[in-house]
């Protein structure tokens, strides 16, 4: 069978670790069969550089043709001069709008031999901490009405930003919510600020009637400054984490942090049908760019949830994420992850190691 996958390596290390990415699948293709062919196309600074917009419409065309894309990182300070709407950052949510991608899903798992890297303390990880955090992607704070005016009193010019939430965003973002909890512990706790806001009032509603069709999962309601306090204080208790762009913007960069370093965490954006967009959840690092110490397992994982979600590969999925477990056990690091007693190596032989660990039996 053949998939089409569009590639963005975008900014910083962005192409660093989409290399290493696009090795792992070809390895996994050539192994298990299956053809993906890859078609590479500019986003975000280097975009913007090479035709003024960080997101060209040839760009998007090929991903909306595509069966799912695979995201590098966008952005660094030589665009950060720009307009709002010329910046890397804006390809984004240019892509997320373009491509219907309204959930992002980011899982925040803590290694077994990554335990080391936690700053919490090993009494309140235990075991492990296996958290996915749903976050709605399309709607709330980012994409509301926007503006500066001026009022009739003497504290200057203002500006405003509107957090808006339909009942059908709050119920497609629930769903997927609730879906996911079937596969796992069956617990969603949904996260707003319900005693302030009027649209997180509208969102816990919402949440409330949708559980009404899955009585095997519990649903629970948290405040976004406690969820933000028992992330650190007992991040256990969270099955899935259900919330808004904001909130969950802010959740997420959180919870990656417990679990050890921005550089091993795979995200998914997803929209109607199988399509997705797979991305690591880090930045375009421009302090490592070009130095091959850019830790490549985040983006590697991605393209497994990515042979996953939308190519129901599982098994070929299992495959890279058991590979990178391997070689993690194997004690063998990049920087990001490194500790005492460890082998440390760069992006390229990271890369390689995975490759080498996939089994194929
Ligand atoms: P960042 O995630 O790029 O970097 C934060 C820190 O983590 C840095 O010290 C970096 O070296 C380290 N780091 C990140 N990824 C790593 C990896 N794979 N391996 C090892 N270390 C890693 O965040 P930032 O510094 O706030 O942002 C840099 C640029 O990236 C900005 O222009 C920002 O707008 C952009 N950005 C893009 C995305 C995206 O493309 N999805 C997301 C966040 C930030």
């Amino acid at each position: 069978m053949a998939y089409q996958i569009t590639l963005i390596p975008g900014d910083g290390i962005g192409p660093e670790v989409i290399k290493e990415a696009v090795r792992v699948l070809e390895t996994v293709g050539d192994t298990f069969g299956h053809q993906f062919d890859f078609e590479e196309v500019l986003v975000g600074g280097c975009a913007y550089d090479a035709t003024g917009e960080p997101l060209p419409r040839e760009s998007l065309d090929s991903c909306q043709k595509s069966d799912a894309v695979l995201l590098g990182a966008v952005g660094g300070e030589k665009w950060d001069g720009l307009p709002g709407h010329q910046r890397p950052e804006a390809a984004l949510l240019g892509l997320r709008k373009g491509l219907g991608l309204y959930a992002n899903l980011r899982p925040a798992i803590l290694h077994e031999s990554l335990k080391n890297a936690c700053p919490l303390r090993s009494d309140i990880v235990g075991e492990g901490i296996d958290i996915c955090i749903v976050r709605e992607l399309m709607g709330g704070i980012y994409f509301g009405e926007k503006g500066r005016r001026t009022n009739n009193d003497d504290m200057g010019e203002e500006a405003f930003d509107v957090e808006a939430y339909s009942v059908g965003e709050v119920e497609r973002i629930g769903r997927l919510a609730f879906e996911m909890a079937l596969k796992r512990d069956r617990k969603v706790t949904s996260v707003d600020k319900a005693n302030v806001l009027e649209s997180s009032r509208l969102w816990r509603s919402v949440m409330i009637e949708i559980a009404k069709d899955y009585p095997e999962v519990t649903l629970e309601h948290m405040y976004v400054d406690n969820a933000a306090m028992q992330l650190i204080r007992n991040p256990r208790q969270f099955d899935v984490l259900v919330t808004t762009n904001m909130f969950g913007d802010i959740l997420s960069d959180e919870a990656s942090m417990i679990t050890g370093s921005i550089g091993m965490l795979p995200s998914a954006s997803l929209g109607e049908g199988k399509f997705g967009m797979y991305e690591p959840i880090h930045g375009s690092a421009p302090d490592i760019a070009g130095q091959d110490k850019a830790n490549p397992i985040a983006t590697i994982l991605s393209a497994a949830m990515m042979l996953r979600i939308s190519f129901d590969l599982e098994n070929e999925a299992k495959e890279i994420e058991e590979a990178v477990t391997r070689v993690l056990e194997g004690g063998y690091r990049t920087p990001d992850i490194m500790s005492d007693g460890c082998k440390l190596v760069g992006t390229a032989e990271m890369g390689n190691l995975i490759i080498q660990a996939m089994s194929f039996e």
